[in-house]
């Protein structure tokens, strides 16, 4: 099962993510996570990708294409992936279709997270993220249980850079402009689905999951 979870900054696709790779059993690639992954161990790849993430832009296509295709193509993919943030552009998602052409698997869903712009802004600047294990929390609507401490792992949790008001605001542009086709390049290859990502965490976990539980 190969799966993509598209949606804007704040949509809850990391959120919704860590569920499903648990449920469904499969590999968790997001391109964000690795590229601020290589901005932390000092990589060329991080020192190439530093720039556009602090301001909020894209890093250039052919270096995340580059990322999800050697991740793909990794033995553990075999039993199916989840990708989230990737693809954020039409030619990223083109790029795709002949990687995975290439592996001759197919692009099973694209579940599109849909949140209004009120919503996405206080989400992201209320988010924390395990500097440990990397998992989510908001300081009002996801709480961790103690303080700033992750429940799963202890780790300290931190805010991110990018998740500033200014740079919200530069990336919910960036969305709006670059991302945003793809709904419709997904609608006419008849993989879209939308969910209403104005709800409760537990209730669009439960949708989503009735979405790939029809699948199979
Ligand atoms: P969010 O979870 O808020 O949507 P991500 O962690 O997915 O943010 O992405 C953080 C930043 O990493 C983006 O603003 C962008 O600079 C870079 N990035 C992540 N994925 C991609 C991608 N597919 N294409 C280009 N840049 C990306
Ligand atoms: P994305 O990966 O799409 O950028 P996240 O999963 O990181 O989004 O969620 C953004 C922020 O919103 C986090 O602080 C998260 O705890 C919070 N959040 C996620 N889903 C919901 C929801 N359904 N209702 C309220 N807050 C949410
Ligand atoms: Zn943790």
């Amino acid at each position: 099962m190969l799966i993509i979870l598209l949606g804007p900054p704040g949509a809850g696709k990391g959120t919704q993510a860590e569920r499903l790779v648990h449920k469904y059993r499969l590999v968790y690639i997001a391109t964000g996570d690795i590229l601020r992954g290589a901005i932390k161990s000092g990589s060329a790849l991080g020192q190439q990708a530093r720039q556009y993430m602090e301001q909020g832009q894209l890093v250039p296509d052919d270096v995340v294409v580059g990322i999800v295709n050697e991740r793909l193509l990794e033995p553990d993919c075999e039993g199916g992936a989840l990708l989230d943030g990737f693809p954020r552009t039409v030619v990223q998602a083109r790029a795709l279709d002949q990687v995975l052409a290439a592996m001759d698997k197919p692009l099973d869903r694209v579940v599109h997270i849909s949140v209004n712009e009120e919503e996405l802004i206080a989400r992201l600047t209320g988010r924390r993220v395990c500097r440990e294990c990397g998992a989510t929390y908001h300081t009002k609507f996801n709480p961790p249980r103690v303080r700033n401490v992750c429940d799963q792992c202890g780790g300290e949790l931190y805010q991110r850079e990018d998740d500033s008001l200014a740079t919200v605001t530069e990336r919910l542009a960036v969305y709006r402009k670059q991302t945003e086709p793809l709904i419709e390049y997904y609608r006419q290859q008849d993989l879209l689905s939308t969910i209403n990502g104005n709800q409760e965490i537990e209730q669009i976990f439960t949708q989503i999951c009735a979405i790939l539980d029809a699948m199979e």
